[in-house]
């Protein structure tokens, strides 16, 4: 694929030796060569200006930060770097003196302006950070727990049980039959864009299973020849898209009105068409996407 897709190529070695070494997280938090990237609501501190990038501070701002500990999120150029949550401050812009310099963007809006390194890193740090966010409590017992190993689990204070942080699989796949694929669009999404069929694989399933499953539900089209394609971290909040391509087995299309306004078979030269420039009957996913980067590969093959 020759554009990278967002989210992926995180730099950082996420070494989990780092991790475990106490005295090494200790005395990186007092190197002023770490850098910390803060966060405010799920939204990263980026520089303002023309040129886009993560704005990474130093950890003195961890001095009197009454929040949750920083995470370890790896080392890169010989650095450590960590990420902290700020969000128990009421306006850290102007607390720490970034205003006029930086602000907390919404990552969706902003991680196609970063370069794509960045933006695996902001991934990462979204993703773990909004996970502490929501696991103060133990879901066996009730109790609190504490974060452990720079960030990487928590434990419960009461009955010691190990907690780690979650990745949800979400199978999203391009279905063709020759020259034609399927797409289809939820209600609320821009008019008139069309996207590749999705959906979460469930427990017990696997990435077939759940391809096959979820063009069925949605669509009523059978499907065979899976095929992997490629993948997409995607931290809202902790899912990992998973692109396939599969090809249709059967051609009638039978909506889910649950789950899809509308699905249709479009063309290669339609598609071809809507990247160029939306249709009055079809629109492509914008590049963040995944789907955007499966409709490229199949209408460039
Ligand atoms: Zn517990």
């Amino acid at each position: 694929m020759p554009q990278p897709i967002a989210f992926s190529g995180n730099p950082l070695d996420r070494d989990e030796r780092h991790r475990r070494d106490a005295a090494f997280l200790a005395k990186s938090l007092q190197d002023d060569a770490t850098r910390v990237l803060p966060f405010w609501k799920l939204a990263p501190l980026v520089r303002d200006g023309a040129e886009k990038r993560l704005a990474w501070a130093t950890p003195a701002i961890l001095d009197g930060h009454a929040g949750p500990d920083p995470v370890f999120l790896g080392i890169g150029d010989g650095r450590a770097h960590f990420a902290v949550d700020l969000s128990a401050h009421a306006d850290p812009l102007v607390e720490f003196g970034w205003a006029g310099a930086a602000s907390f963007p919404d990552l969706r809006a902003t991680v196609g302006l970063l370069p794509p390194s960045e933006g695996g890193i902001a991934a990462q740090a979204r993703h773990i950070v909004d996970w502490h966010a929501r696991h103060g409590f133990c879901p066996g017992c009730g109790e609190r727990t504490r974060p452990k190993d720079g960030g990487w689990s928590r434990t419960c204070t009461a009955c010691g049980a190990e907690h780690f942080p979650r990745t949800d699989p979400v199978v999203i796949m391009l279905v063709t039959d020759g020259d034609r694929c399927l797409l289809g669009r939820q209600k609320g999404w821009p008019v008139p864009m069309f996207s590749a069929l999705a959906g979460f694989v469930e427990a017990g399933e696997t990435i077939e299973e759940a391809v096959r499953r979820e063009v069925r539900e949605e669509a009523g089209v059978e499907v065979r020849a899976i095929r992997y394609v490629a993948s997409q971290p995607w931290p809202f909040p902790a899912s990992l898209m998973i692109g396939c391509e599969a090809e249709a087995a059967s051609r009638e299309i039978a909506i889910d009105a649950n789950e899809l306004e509308a699905a249709d078979w479009f063309t290669r030269d339609e598609v071809r068409a809507a990247f160029a420039a939306p249709t009055g009957r079809l629109g492509v996913p914008p590049p963040l996407a995944i789907a955007h980067h499966l409709l490229r590969g199949w209408v460039e093959a």
